[in-house]
């Protein structure tokens, strides 16, 4: 027997369609690359993304035609976003931070046919575009008046563009499993691969991110998605703010510390998210300058572990909630957060922030485990810790052409390449990627849990852990470390810092300071760049142990 309810499609141009009707003079406030603050609202938004639809449709794209996007967080962006939905498209973000030549692979392979861009990225695009046959038009997302001369053919600037539809045009109706979106994992090694959402999947996605224990937003909250577009949906959301009818702060190109809380304040923001390199940006301009932040509620933290001391600054000095996250593109991205069960109700001090320094547990829609190498479930201990493997309906069952099928098993788990253990109440915390993890003596060290403590120094700036080539343990960890400008802390003051913090066996073997860690186009430490780096390293511990 089959339920008597409507169908009613899980599609992305719904969530814009809800906010122009219930929301509809929303402000949606930009930092626009020209410079200037720019406001507009959900109607007009909407307007707008109707005549993109209309305009793509006139120039012949097709449903599940992919349509790049290289471009910062604007209205524009969201624009274009909801207009290529909207006709059917799938728009495919592409990280402008990833070198030329990897933005070309991945264009040719997602076979982008058009491209929205940002005028900043306009000299990139005239250097590859000649490379990717399949692009026959490009959409400068900036008006007539701020055109620059280009070389490239069948260009055109947005506003002009736009201006010459109107908005009279009907969504295309489609399936909610059609393709909606596209974003390139970032891959450390090997080849990007395709993460292709459809609109079912960035719906629930959207609705699941909302809930009062996940992100928690709603339509009296202004959202400030510091986390851009091109990095995993913006979190999500570009979607989940338009679904509650949130107030939305846009800030283009500039994500300084300076920029980001001039926004925070003008714009009166009650919710952001961003990784923990944008936040260290913005803690020290504020305790340089001696600021305060009187509007901000909560701030969302992930893409790589959220350092304790960070979560103790913006909680103790700022009274701003901080909430760690963890997720993955392939995710959507969201895969778990740490807010709080009524089982740690009574938690203070020292052991709720140990609780905060996980990557919390999975929402509704995400189902979670840690299996051993021969993918036998281990024990919610908080101890033990394996393999994380995650299912649901917002989870990648494939990458696009095939790529990467070892990830994906019979009963639909996703073997995320982290590792981690998960508590008896469900938090769980990364311990590693897997292919991070230090092997040492048969057992593994978790870098993640040294950088955090090593970052917890006063005069550390930055701090990665690699392992290091040990005849005698097969692998031991070396700390590298950036200083805090003008602070000079020793090795041996930094050892002594961490003793006692950690089983001893976990110390790091020797201490190397640089002036600068790499990071990849996501804003994570490029642990593979930083392994080359110290490639024949030799550990003050190897001589006496060969
Ligand atoms: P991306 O798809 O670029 O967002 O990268 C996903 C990967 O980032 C995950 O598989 C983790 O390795 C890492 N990551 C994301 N969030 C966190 C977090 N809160 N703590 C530690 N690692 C994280």
């Amino acid at each position: 027997m089959l339920g008597l309810m409507q169908d009613w499609p899980l599609l992305c141009h719904k969530i814009l369609d809800h906010a122009a009707i219930q929301h509809p003079n929303r402000e949606i406030v930009s930092r626009s690359v020209e410079g200037p603050i720019v406001r507009t609202n959900y109607r007009d938004v909407r307007q707008r993304a109707l005549k993109v639809a209309k305009r793509l449709e006139q120039e012949g794209f097709q449903v599940g035609d992919r349509i790049a996007t290289l471009a910062w967080n604007t209205a524009r962006h969201l624009e274009a976003w909801y207009g290529i939905m909207g006709m059917g498209g799938v728009y495919h973000t592409l990280n402008p931070r990833l070198f030329p030549q990897q933005i070309a692979w991945i264009m040719n392979h997602a076979e982008d046919k058009a491209l929205f861009v940002d005028l900043t990225f306009l000299p990139l695009v005239e250097k590859i575009a000649a490379e990717v046959k399949s692009l026959t038009k490009v959409i400068v997302l900036t008006d007539g008046a701020n055109m620059p001369q280009t070389s490239l053919p069948d260009v055109v600037a947005y506003e002009n563009w736009i201006g010459e539809a109107d908005a009279d045009y009907r969504w295309k109706a489609l399936d909610e499993k059609a393709a909606s979106g596209m974003c390139y994992t970032s891959g450390t090694t090997g080849d990007p691969k395709g993460v292709v959402y459809s609109h079912r999947s960035n719906v629930i996605h959207a609705m699941l991110a909302c809930m009062p224990d996940a992100m928690g937003i709603s339509a009296r909250d202004t959202i400030l998605p510091v986390v851009p577009m091109f990095h995993a949906n913006a979190w999500g959301l570009a979607q989940s703010s338009p679904m509650v009818g949130a107030k939305l702060v846009m800030p283009g190109g500039r994500m300084d510390g300076e920029a980001i809380y001039e926004l925070l304040t003008t714009e009166k923001v009650t919710f952001t998210a961003a990784v923990p390199t944008v936040w260290l940006l913005l803690l020290q301009h504020m305790e340089k300058n001696d600021l305060k932040l009187p509007h901000l509620k909560k701030v969302v933290i992930g893409g790589s572990a959220c350092p304790r001391s960070m979560t103790e600054k913006f909680e103790k000095n700022y009274d701003v909630e901080v909430i760690h996250a963890w997720g993955m593109t392939e995710m959507s991205p969201l895969g778990s957060l740490a807010t709080i069960k009524p089982e740690y109700a009574a938690t203070t001090g020292d052991a709720l922030f140990d609780i905060k320094q996980t990557q919390g547990y999975a929402p509704f829609g995400v189902e979670m485990k840690v299996t051993d190498d021969e993918n036998n479930e281990l024990p919610w201990d908080g101890k033990k810790f394996g393999r994380l493997k995650v299912r649901g309906p917002a989870v990648a069952a494939a990458y696009y052409g095939g790529a990467g099928k070892e990830q994906f098993d019979a009963d639909n788990w996703f073997d995320t390449g982290d590792v981690a253990h998960i508590n008896e109440n469900g938090y769980m915390q990364i311990t590693d990627r897997a292919k991070d993890v230090i092997k040492s003596g048969g057992e593994w060290i978790s870098t993640i849990d040294l950088e955090n403590i090593a970052v917890g120094h006063p005069d550390v700036a930055e701090a990665a852990v690699i392992g290091i080539a040990h005849p005698k343990w097969d692998e031991r960890p070396l700390l590298v470390v950036v200083r805090k400008e003008g602070k000079n802390p020793s090795k041996e003051e930094l050892l002594a810092f961490m003793e006692g913090k950690i089983a001893k066996w976990w110390m790091p073997d020797d201490v190397a300071f640089v002036d600068e860690i790499p990071h990849t186009a996501t804003g994570k430490i490029q642990k593979t760049t930083l392994r080359d780096q110290f490639k024949g390293y030799e550990l003050p511990t190897a001589s006496s142990a060969a």
